[in-house]
């Protein structure tokens, strides 16, 4: 806990004890420990907004001696919502981790806007990129607390109106202390969905410059799915979004889909496109993709 102290507060954030399963919580430790040693370069630049593009140039990453992406090349352009699928272990979370600066590649380079992504402030690249992980990071506190993470200013409206929009505020309110209900081992349990809408929630404070969702509804039950999906949409407009989907309406409405397998990029193109022109793709999808081929 203490080494996780250090790089918490240096974002501004206090953390107490782990919520979350011990599972969800070394996976942090890892992280964490790897931004430990990820420190801003001299005169390093805040990143404000996305004007062109992200590029990943011959990206390849290993996680010790195991090769986890082979030399990924892809650009994704400001404004576009892109989609990224593919089977488990194939690669998907390691990206959007290199992307936020949780590890460095073992060869290539990520630039935004033409400038390599070491080259800008951790701190900026947290703030202005929003992430819904897929086992969200809680610690033991308020549920407001919680949810004002990484927005401190915000005011309760704003708070109560992101829980709202999250559907999570009619589940907080029916506790008998409301939004200073304690998370953790003697407060309230949030289930897995519960979570993943809180850090919905989170995000829709943010307001972030780039969106990032990994699997963002997976375990959120079909009632209050379409109800976030519309949510999603509505943060999605008018955003750069790179979206780790498992639903077919996602990969239909992305502007392009990026299909890894095994740590390569096999494939990249409209959703339409690629039912054409990649076997594989076309067979990854009617398989593994939850919602029914219409065409
Ligand atoms: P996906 O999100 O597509 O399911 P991941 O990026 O999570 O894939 O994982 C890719 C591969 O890297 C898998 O083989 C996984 O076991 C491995 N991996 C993921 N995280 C770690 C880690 N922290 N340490 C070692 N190996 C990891
Ligand atoms: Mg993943």
């Amino acid at each position: 806990i203490n080494m996780l102290r250090r790089p918490i507060r240096q974002t501004g954030f206090l953390l107490n004890l782990f919520s979350q399963s011990d599972a969800a919580a070394s996976r942090i430790l890892d992280l964490l420990n790897q931004k430990d040693s990820l420190t801003d370069v001299p005169n390093a630049r805040n990143f404000k907004t996305l004007q062109h593009s992200i590029d990943l140039n011959h990206i390849s990453f290993a996680y010790k001696d195991h090769l986890v992406l082979s030399n990924i090349n892809l650009r994704i352009n400001s404004g576009e919502s892109i989609a990224l699928i593919g089977p488990s272990g194939a690669g998907k979370t390691t990206l959007v981790h290199l992307l936020m600066r949780f590890y460095q590649p073992t060869k290539g380079n990520i630039l935004i806007d033409n400038i390599p992504v070491s080259h800008y402030t951790l701190s900026s690249l947290r703030t202005k990129i929003g992430f819904v992980m897929q086992d969200p990071f809680l610690f033991n506190g308020s549920i407001e607390d919680n949810l004002r993470l990484g927005s401190p200013k915000a005011t309760f409206q704003e708070v109560q109106q992101a829980a709202k929009e999250a559907q999570l505020d009619s589940f907080i309110q029916s506790l008998p202390s409301g939004y200073n209900s304690q998370i953790g081992e003697r407060g309230v349990l949030l289930s897995g969905g519960q979570a993943q809408r809180l850090a919905l929630a989170r995000v829709l404070l943010k307001k972030p410059e780039i969106l990032i969702l990994d699997e963002p509804t997976s375990n959120i039950d079909s009632i209050t799915d379409s109800a976030i999906m519309d949510t999603i949409a509505a943060l999605m407009q008018d955003r750069t979004t790179i979206t780790i989907a498992h639903r077919l309406s996602t990969i239909q409405k992305a502007s392009r889909v990026f299909y890894l397998q095994k740590g390569f990029l096999i494939a990249s193109g409209t959703h339409q496109e690629l039912m054409k022109s990649s076997e594989d793709y076309k067979q990854f999808v009617s398989l593994n993709m939850k919602g029914s081929l219409s065409k």
